[in-house]
């Protein structure tokens, strides 16, 4: 733990951590120690962890990299921070990510972006790790942690790992507690893990899930042991290549990493299928639909009188406050966001748009559960791309939505999905494999990955 606290200091340049807490890591070192000796330690007894600054704190400022939430010290701790801590892990700081979640770079943080500790052949050029949990995966793939805490509505997990070259897992919506989770769209938010490699996730995911009475979405359905579990034995498992994931013009280094990927799942004696998933294409304009949607809503808290900064024009009234305090708080994407989501829910607008997505939503769940007739795994690539140069993607908010493409149609469905590193491109620069599986089949996803 103590060497890791120093090499969380000296990777201050990444920009990945928001806040650092040598004395929570370290006094959590001390507490495993004396577990360790008197053999009750926990699962992740001194396991030094990175924790996503989406997840609430006690005592410890949490500002999802939003200015509006500046200087804010939750007087709580979210579920899953609670129960890393029970099972004895040591909590290095708070990572950086795209503000509110909003982002697939990382370059929507108040707080500045987090920059990549990769670089391709021969460039100095600075890379995106990818978003949202831009933090987390810098951090993982920079061994500043041994894992970290991510999550993911359309992609924030499994994004970022394949930008970085490490593994990360969303699992089933609802596995995870979202209580003391800053919300951004509650029917999609799910926490998860960023971590080297499949053992990892699934140690860290095991100490995470379960159920939580004061999480309304919370299944409760017992964990099981992942990492005991773990099996690469494929043989009489069916792995499932949506043709519609082909999508025209995908990059030839991509469609090679799938065919390899189909290759190892078959050496691993899995059966390959094709299937389909006809409503493929609509996923992305749903997504950013009901995202924003729910986000409009969401962020109506951020007024100025509960939490974080407050603006008051002298002599101004309380709209004048909320409007100061909202305008100087949130970012620009965050205010798109905002803007889209209103606009959806509008009375003119709503039949037409929210209503229209929430309907195609279902189709899209629809294709995933006649899929899984016929497979018991599916296979995709998770971004469209390597990592890109910061900075080249921001002007042009669809060029950036298209990054979570291949990403948002799991999380419409609230599957579990995971995204494994599966080799690197011409650049040298890490491509990423993602599986999807059944509903609370992490399991099933996790031996695949394996
Ligand atoms: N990139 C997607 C978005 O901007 C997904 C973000 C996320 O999963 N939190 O909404």
């Amino acid at each position: 733990v103590a060497a890791h606290v120093a090499a969380v200091e000296a990777a201050r340049p990444l920009n990945a951590f928001l806040v650092e807490t040598p004395d929570h890591a370290l006094a959590a070192a001390d507490a495993a120690d004396a577990a360790l000796a008197a053999g009750n330690a926990g699962l992740l007894a001194g396991i030094p962890l990175g924790i996503k600054d989406l997840f609430c704190t006690k005592g410890v400022e949490t500002t999802a990299s939003s200015k509006i939430l500046q200087g804010f010290k939750p007087t709580y701790e979210s579920t899953v921070t609670s129960k890393l801590f029970e099972a004895g892990a040591a909590m290095l700081g708070k990572l950086n990510l795209d503000e509110f979640a909003m982002g697939s770079s990382n370059e929507t943080s108040a707080y500045g972006p987090v920059v990549s500790p990769w670089r391709a052949e021969g460039s100095t050029a600075k890379l995106v790790p990818g978003g949202s949990s831009g933090g987390s995966s810098a951090a993982v793939a920079a061994r500043l942690c041994a894992a970290a805490t991510g999550t993911d509505t359309g992609g924030s997990i499994r994004q970022p790992a394949a930008f970085t070259g490490i593994a990360g897992i969303k699992p089933t919506y609802g596995r995870c507690s979202r209580w003391g989770v800053i919300a951004f769209a509650s029917s999609l938010d799910q926490p998860g893990v960023l971590a080297r490699d499949v053992t990892d996730n699934a140690l860290v995911l095991e100490a995470m899930a379960g159920f939580d009475p004061k999480d309304s979405t919370s299944l409760n359905v017992p964990v099981p042991h992942y990492a005991g579990a773990l099996s690469a034995d494929l043989r009489g498992k069916r792995v499932g290549i949506p043709k519609e994931y082909r999508v025209e013009g995908m990059d030839p280094q991509l469609v090679k990493l799938w065919e390899d990927g189909v290759a190892w799942a078959k050496d691993a004696g899995a059966e390959i299928v094709e299937v389909s998933l006809p409503h493929t294409q609509e996923a992305l304009p749903t997504y950013y639909i009901v995202a924003p949607a729910e986000a409009s809503s969401n962020l109506a808290r951020y007024d100025g009188v509960r939490y974080g900064i407050r603006v008051a024009p002298e002599g101004g009234s309380l709209a004048d406050m909320y409007g100061a305090t909202r305008a100087a708080g949130f970012g620009a994407e965050v205010k798109r966001r905002i803007m889209i989501g209103t606009y959806v829910l509008s009375a003119g607008y709503y039949d037409a748009y929210y209503l229209k997505a929430q309907k195609v939503r279902a189709l899209i769940a629809q294709d995933f559960e006649r899929a899984f007739q016929s497979c018991d795994v599916l296979l995709t690539p998770t971004a469209p791309t390597a990592a890109f140069e910061l900075g080249s993607k921001t002007a042009d908010p669809i060029a950036m939505y298209l990054n979570d493409v291949f990403t948002v149609p799991a999380s419409l469905a609230g599957l579990p999905a995971m995204s494994i590193p599966a080799g690197l491109d011409a650049q040298g620069l890490p491509l990423g494999l993602q599986l999807i599986g059944r509903p609370l089949d992490e399991q099933g996803v996790l031996n695949a990955a394996y």
